[in-house]
């Protein structure tokens, strides 16, 4: 069986075992912030990780210590780093599966695609001599919001033409 295929041990275990590896301190903090990463379920950014841990941290800690705990968890594998051209978007890595991501050039925002187009899609990519972890794809594009406002507002621009030219064939007529 390949090697990549295993399944990772669950987070926690993974940043205990790092931080023994490295000899570091095994600070409460960044289980805390791991624990409420978890909660998110989802991409964030140090943003939104400083407001889930105002809700639900069980102590606070300064937007430093989350930044560099989340290069340490990037370093330990925990987690996939994002960077793109706004600010850094985050995801906890719990599983080794190929992922596909949008991006709204429009509003910035970046949204998962299902695992199983992103496997359909990923699942045949290999590339020689290359060791790879993780298969990312990301689409650019206008998401759905945006495309819905950009209709709305080119209806409205039509309307406001349309005024207007009803407005100088009226003139014209009197
Ligand atoms: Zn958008």
């Amino acid at each position: 069986m390949d090697k990549k295929q295993l399944p990772l041990a669950p987070l926690r275990d993974r940043l205990t075992q790092y931080v023994k590896e490295h000899d570091l301190r095994k600070t409460p903090e960044r289980y805390e912030i791991l624990r409420v990463a978890e909660l998110a379920e989802t991409i964030f950014t140090i943003d939104d990780l400083m407001q889930l841990m105002k809700k639900h941290a069980k102590f606070q800690v300064s937007r430093g210590t989350i930044f560099n705990t989340m290069e340490l968890f990037y370093d330990a594998g925990l987690i996939i780093k994002h960077a793109l051209a706004t600010a850094a978007h985050y995801e906890l890595r719990t599983d080794c599966n190929p992922k596909a991501y949008t991006i709204c050039h429009q509003c910035n925002s970046i949204a998962k695609v299902s695992t199983s187009t992103a496997k359909l899609a990923l699942q045949n990519l290999k590339v020689r001599y290359f060791n790879t972890e993780d298969k990312l794809l990301y689409i650019h594009g206008i998401c759905r919001n945006c495309q819905a406002k950009n209709r709305q507002e080119a209806r409205k621009k039509k309307q406001e033409l349309n005024k207007q030219d009803k407005n100088k064939n009226g003139k014209r007529k009197s």
